[in-house]
């Protein structure tokens, strides 16, 4: 009987450890392109692709006829939109590391009025692109981004089943945001921020936005994600929990960017102080600058990603208070499971003690039982929280959630007495994991997208020996599920 309930056991708890995997494994639900017959006040990938359509048709750098079309095109769009477009021209610059380059650019600006403003809130996408594409994702589809979410936001209500599309004339406008809504369309970008930098020297405006949203692409296609904040971001990360509840969102990718180089329109307007998120999409690496980043191969589902992510953010921070002073910043981080989590960063600290705490009881607690060597990969991993709570904060959640899972099952080990029921060891054996697989195991197709199969190697081993270290008690505890010690 016994060797039947040992069999059992350990095929439950496989089935259970294997579940896990499988849910942490399966990929996010991400939504739909909305068709041009949507809401008038929805975002619609369709109506956006007419825009991309239009503009991406060639490289269209600075100099060219082509980028004068396309800057024409934009401002066009805008006058059909009800706005009123500046052209601000003058000299870039750009010097880092020894590198230096200027040029004349000419940034597009329109501002969408609001009934009560306390700081605008600044949508940014650049329309210009590098000589070697045509560059439908890289920006133009964050051009497009902008252009379907002004015409969201001035729709009013309107008839069921009355298409909305572009050419057709508005409908009366809906009711204004509180905040006015700054809509730049910058110029030289791919130069390295030309554009942006002549923004931030010079347009009166440039102090004013309360928070900038800016769009970007490094490939064709792949989920959207809000990749690089200001500091102080805990408020902003509120709003986009609000905004978009799934939202593909880490701040381990905030560390990232707050220990590297700027390569966007963004490093240019936090360097100017403003308050800020960066979006881009990064499926398709291999056509980003290059002749395929073209309306083909673009993914209109990371273009409803993005254009969700513009249109829900600037309804909730064009009705905000944006003059309020903010301080702190967030702990944000996706699960399969769960809406995007947030906590202040002043948590860290304290959960990186629950650890040593924690397994220096269990382990005082199990003094006389077997196996108490698993503490040993616990305790390395106690420490390496500690450094990323003190030098990373924002990344140290990969580490401390899934290292508390690890010490609560080491707990269930050496306490666990040969009586203790196997609805409990396999409750135990359900919950305890839970941290390392919903947050460590998804790491490893995330690093494989982002950095590649080469330059995610060392990494992913190092994800896997942290994956085994907090997951050793589990395993020792299905080896023994049933036997008593
Ligand atoms: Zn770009």
């Amino acid at each position: 009987m016994k060797t039947i309930a040992t069999i059992f056991a350990r095929l439950a708890l496989s089935a259970a450890l294997a579940l896990w995997l499988w849910v942490s494994l399966s990929p996010n639900p991400r939504p739909a392109a909305v068709p041009a017959t949507a809401p008038a006040q929805d975002f619609s990938t369709e109506r956006a692709m007419v825009h991309v359509g239009a503009m991406a048709q060639k490289p269209h750098p600075p100099g060219t006829a082509e980028h004068d079309r396309v800057r024409d095109y934009v401002r066009g769009e805008l006058a059909r939109l009800g706005l009123e477009s500046q052209l601000e021209t003058g000299k870039g610059e750009y010097s880092q590391r020894g590198y230096h380059i200027s040029g004349r650019v000419e940034n597009i600006v329109a501002l969408l009025p609001g009934a009560a403003n306390t700081r605008p809130v600044m949508l940014a996408a650049h329309y210009d692109s590098v000589p070697t594409g045509p560059g439908a994702g890289d920006d133009a589809h964050g051009v497009a981004v902008l252009l379907e979410t002004l015409r969201a936001l001035r729709s009013g209500p309107r008839e069921p089943g009355v298409p909305a599309q572009p050419g057709v004339p508005l409908l009366p406008s809906g009711p204004p945001l509180r905040n006015d809504v700054i809509f730049l369309f910058t110029d030289g970008e791919e130069r390295g921020m030309l554009g942006a930098d002549l923004f931030m020297r010079e347009h009166p405006w440039r102090h004013d936005p309360g928070v900038v949203l800016n769009f970007e692409a490094r490939g064709t296609g792949g989920s959207s994600f809000m990749f690089e904040t200001s500091p102080g971001n805990a408020w902003m990360i509120r709003h986009l929990q609000a905004a978009v509840p799934r939202a593909e969102a880490t701040s381990v990718a905030y560390e990232i960017y707050r220990h590297m180089g700027n390569d966007t329109d963004l490093s240019v307007f936090k360097r100017g102080g403003l308050a800020g998120m960066n979006f881009a999409f990064i499926g398709h690496p291999e056509f980003y600058h290059r002749p395929q980043d073209d309306v083909a191969h673009l993914d209109w589902r990371s273009v409803q990603e993005q254009g969700r992510y513009a249109l829900s953010l600037t309804r909730v921070f064009g009705n905000q208070d944006l003059a309020a002073t903010h301080a702190g910043n967030a702990v944000y981080f996706p699960t399969r499971l769960t809406s995007l989590i947030v906590y202040p960063a002043s948590w860290v600290m304290p959960l990186a003690w629950i650890a040593p705490i924690g397994l220096t009881a269990a382990a005082w607690f199990g003094r006389a039982v077997r196996g108490r060597w698993i503490a040993i990969p616990l305790a390395i991993v106690a420490a390496l929280a500690f450094l990323a709570a003190a030098n990373v904060p924002g990344a140290a959640y990969l580490l401390e959630w899934p290292l508390i899972a690890g010490i609560g099952s080491f707990a269930l080990l050496v306490s666990a007495p040969p009586t203790l029921g196997f609805g409990w060891r396999l409750l135990g054996i359900l919950i305890c994991p839970s941290a390392i697989f919903l947050l460590l195991v998804p790491l490893v197709s995330d690093l494989m997208v982002a950095l590649g199969p080469r330059r995610a190697a060392p990494l992913l081993a190092g994800d896997v020996l942290l994956i085994l270290a907090c997951l050793s008690p589990q395993l020792v505890l299905v080896f023994r599920s049933a036997t008593p010690r």
